[in-house]
C-alpha cells in the first residue's frame, strides 16, 4: 500500500497522542496548529504553524498530506469545507460543525429520542426573563466552549448583571442536572455497522475539568447498556467514520441523559492506551485511514487522574512509578492555573 501521511489539525495534548498511535502504524503526521508552541510538534513528523484562516499556510499542509483529521471541534467550518474540497476530511466537516454548536447538537441528539438535559436558546439578556423554569441552570456560549470555559453557573435571575455576561454572544440556558455520576463512552465507527466500543468510562469533575476517569464504572446493567446503545445510535445517524466520545450524566433517580458529544478522541479515553489492546487514538487512526479494524480486548481495569496546573512538578522531579503506573507529561510550555499538563494513568 502506498505510504499515508496523516495531517491533523490542532497541536494540544490529542495531537500528540494521535502522532505516536500513528508512529505505531507507520503513518506520517503533519499537524497543523496556530499555537508556535503546540506540544504536539515533538511528536510529529511535520509541524506548520498558521492561523486556521491562513490560506497559504493551509494549502501548504493540504499538499503535505493525503487525508486529514482534527483533535478539536473549535475549528470554523469554512476551513474544515475548504480543505475538504482538495483531500478528504474526517470526521466529515459537516460533523463537526453540528457538534460545535451546543444548540444544533443538543436537537440533534434529542431528534433521536434520546434524552439530554432542557435546555433554551439565549440571544439577549432579555430572554432570559421568560425562563425562570430552568433554573438553577448553568448559561453556556453556544460555541468555542471547553473545559468550562464560557460557562455560567446561575441561581436567580438577579445575579446575572454582577456575572458581566457578553451578550454579544448567543448561549444556552441548561437546568442544573443533580448529578449522581458521569460517564462516557468511546466508540470507533468504520463504516455501517462496523463500530469498536470501549465500555462506559466513569468521571469525575473539578471545576468543570475532568480530574479523574476510572473502569470498570460502577453503574447499574441498564445504564451500562443504554449508554453504549446511544452512543452507538449517535455515530451511526451521523454516518461518523473515527473515534468519538459521548458524555453522560446521571441524575439521583438514575436517569441517563447525554451531555455533550465530541467529535475526535477525548480526555477520558486516555486510558485506553494502556488498558486495551487498541487505543482510542489507534483506533482513530485506523478508522480514518480505512486500515482493518481489530477487534477489542481489554487488558485491565484502569484510573487515569489529570495532572491541573503545577500538580505536574512532582511529577517531572524522577518520582519512583510502579510497574503498574503510566505518566505522560504533555511537554507544554507554561503551567497554568487549570491548563491540563499531564496524566498519570494505573492498572488496578
Ligand atoms: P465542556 O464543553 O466545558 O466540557 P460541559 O457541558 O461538558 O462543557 O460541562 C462541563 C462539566 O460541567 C460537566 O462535565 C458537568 O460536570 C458540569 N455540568 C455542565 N452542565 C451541567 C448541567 N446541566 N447539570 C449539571 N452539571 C453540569
Ligand atoms: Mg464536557
Amino acid at each position: 500500500m502506498a505510504e499515508i501521511y496523516l495531517g491533523i489539525i490542532g497541536g494540544g495534548q490529542l495531537g500528540s497522542m494521535l502522532s505516536v498511535a500513528a508512529k505505531k502504524l507507520n503513518i506520517k503526521t503533519a499537524i497543523y496548529c496556530d499555537d508556535i508552541d503546540a506540544p504536539a510538534q515533538k511528536f510529529c513528523d511535520e509541524f506548520i504553524f498558521g492561523k486556521y484562516d491562513d490560506k497559504e499556510k493551509i494549502s501548504k499542509f493540504i499538499e503535505k498530506v493525503n487525508i486529514i483529521t482534527y483533535e478539536f471541534e473549535n475549528i470554523p467550518y469554512e476551513t474544515l469545507n475548504e480543505i475538504n474540497k482538495k483531500k478528504s476530511v474526517l470526521p466529515k466537516p459537516s460533523i463537526n460543525r453540528l457538534i460545535q454548536h451546543r444548540l444544533a447538537e443538543k436537537d440533534f441528539v434529542n431528534k433521536l429520542n434520546i434524552r439530554t438535559t432542557r435546555y433554551a436558546l439565549v440571544e439577549k439578556k432579555e430572554d432570559l426573563d421568560a425562563l425562570k423554569d430552568f433554573l438553577p441552570g448553568i448559561l453556556k456560549t453556544t460555541t468555542m466552549g471547553y473545559d468550562g470555559k464560557g460557562q455560567y453557573p446561575i441561581t436567580k435571575i438577579e445575579e446575572i448583571d454582577s456575572l458581566k455576561i457578553d451578550f454579544s454572544k448567543n448561549y444556552i440556558l441548561e437546568k442544573l442536572v443533580k448529578l449522581k455520576k458521569e460517564i462516557s463512552v468511546i466508540i470507533t465507527r468504520f463504516g455501517i455497522n462496523k463500530y469498536e466500543i470501549y465500555e462506559p468510562i466513569e468521571n469525575t469533575h473539578e471545576d468543570q475539568i475532568l480530574k479523574c476517569s476510572k473502569i470498570p464504572a460502577e453503574i447499574s446493567a441498564e445504564i451500562f447498556n443504554q449508554s453504549k446503545n446511544w452512543a452507538i445510535s449517535i455515530a451511526e445517524e451521523l454516518k461518523y467514520i473515527g473515534t468519538l466520545c459521548v458524555e453522560f450524566f446521571i441524575d439521583r433517580n438514575e436517569n441517563l441523559y447525554v451531555n455533550e458529544i465530541a467529535p475526535r478522541v477525548h480526555n477520558s479515553g486516555h486510558l485506553t492506551i494502556n488498558a486495551f489492546n487498541v487505543s482510542q487514538f489507534e483506533n482513530h487512526i485506523r478508522a480514518v485511514c480505512s486500515l482493518e479494524k481489530v477487534p477489542l480486548k481489554k487488558l485491565s481495569n484502569a484510573k487515569m487522574i489529570n495532572l491541573i496546573g503545577s500538580q505536574i512538578e512532582p511529577y517531572r522531579q524522577n518520582i519512583q512509578l510502579k510497574d503498574n503506573e503510566f505518566f505522560f507529561d504533555y511537554l507544554k510550555k507554561e503551567i497554568k492555573d487549570k491548563r491540563k499538563m499531564g496524566h498519570i494513568t494505573t492498572l488496578i
